[in-house]
């Protein structure tokens, strides 16, 4: 099922999270649409990967409201299992920082334990040649390992896997960890292209900050755990003064 265009695919109200009672992110409030690239920026630390994981329920948020597809997620004192597995059911996807592949499987047995199915084996996972149309360089790895392929092959597959269920919500980590920026070019378009394609709202971790501001169509800037800028990405870009501050302190 997808998300007519334009529909609230996340909302983050005033959530604070952190980790042993200690919070790393404070108030913060954010939105994704269905069909958009939102930008999540903000220096080492600065509580962008908490604010992820709290997302997908890895993380027990300790203040706020959380509404995900629609829905409000429950309050909880700590993460559990089946929170984490309603969210995913429910069509959110997670590439963490470490992309979560697995080394041993080949590119083509990762992109099958994607797949969703339901309880008789059914599914509507998008076909292995829209993948391949998406991201062309995966077809000529599908039959090698994971933890051979290249790192940009590796973000391909990490992404790629991610969109196999069909997520309405596609949340990505520190998408260009590791690669060059000429591969984060390649990359930022077809996230805008599955955008487009699929309806899924995408909020996407990203350190080319140029780069990822001229795909993306809002942005946050978090800072100290705390989002200092919000608006359009066109709005960011102008704002050099803020992105300063916000990776540099000052
Ligand atoms: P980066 O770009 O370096 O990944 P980030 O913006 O994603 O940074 P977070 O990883 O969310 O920031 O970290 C926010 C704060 O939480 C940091 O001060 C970090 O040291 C702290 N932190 C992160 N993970 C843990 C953890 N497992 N236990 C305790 N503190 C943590």
């Amino acid at each position: 099922m997808s998300t007519p265009a334009g529909d609230v695919v996340l909302a983050l109200r005033d959530v604070t999270a952190g980790y042993d009672g200690v919070a790393v992110v404070h108030e913060v409030s954010l939105e994704v649409r269905a069909g958009e690239i939102v930008a999540l920026l903000g220096a080492n630390g600065a509580g962008k990967t908490t604010t992820l994981l709290t997302v997908s329920g890895l993380l027990a948020r300790t203040g706020g409201e959380i509404d995900v597809l629609g829905r409000t997620v429950p309050a909880r004192r700590r993460a559990s299992v089946a929170a984490i597995w309603k969210r995913a059911r429910a069509g959110v996807a997670h590439v963490p920082e470490d992309r979560g592949l697995f080394f041993d499987l080949t590119t083509h047995e990762n992109l099958r334990l994607g797949r969703r199915r339901d309880l008789r084996g059914r599914g509507d996972s998008v076909p292995e040649e829209q993948l391949l149309e998406w991201f062309p360089a995966l077809s000529r790895v599908l039959d090698r390992r994971a933890g051979l392929l290249s790192g940009g092959e590796q973000q391909m597959l990490a992404i790629a896997r991610a969109v196999v269920s069909r997520p309405r919500l596609l949340l990505i980590d520190e998408m260009s960890l590791g690669l060059a920026p000429i591969v984060v070019e390649q990359l930022l378009p077809v996230l805008r292209t599955i955008a487009t394609d699929t309806g899924a709202g995408i909020l996407v971790v990203e350190q080319h900050v140029a780069l990822v501001l001229a795909v993306a169509e809002r942005a946050y800037l978090m800072r100290q755990g705390r989002v200092v800028f919000e608006g359009p990405a066109a709005a960011l870009r102008d704002r050099r003064d803020l992105l300063e501050e916000g990776y540099l302190g000052g």
